[in-house]
């Protein structure tokens, strides 16, 4: 629960939303990985706060992604899909120790990261 407080917290902080927005200004709403422009973007954490919790406010650290990609990426991959819009996208294998639980909590942040970009 503790992590689920301060993932919402993080999620509606200031510094947070300003680089939230500065990268849609930025980049544009559409998803950097399938290039669709329907539905809700996800500002995502190219490399997971989960394990990179110093980048968390890196503008080289964020993407736009749409929610099912974002979903699919989860905190598995650390996929860059800025470099790779003109070029095709070699795939990078996840990193070999996932548990289902660290997938799980990810799931979760996502929820909480859905609601605050309503
Ligand atoms: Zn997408």
């Amino acid at each position: 629960m503790r992590r689920r407080a301060d993932a919402k917290s993080f999620y509606l902080s200031r510094p947070w939303l300003s680089l939230r927005y500065a990268t849609l200004h930025k980049y544009g709403r559409r998803c950097m990985a399938c290039g669709t422009t329907d539905g809700r973007m996800h500002v995502d954490h190219i490399r997971p706060r989960s394990r990179y919790p110093q980048l968390e406010l890196d503008p080289n650290n964020v993407q736009i992604l749409c929610g099912p990609c974002n979903l699919g990426k989860s905190n598995v991959f650390e996929t860059d899909w800025r470099c790779l819009e003109d070029a095709i996208a070699p795939m990078q294998l996840p990193p070999p120790r996932v548990t289902f639980d660290e997938v799980y909590v990810n799931l979760e942040f996502l929820k909480l990261r859905d609601f605050d970009s309503q």
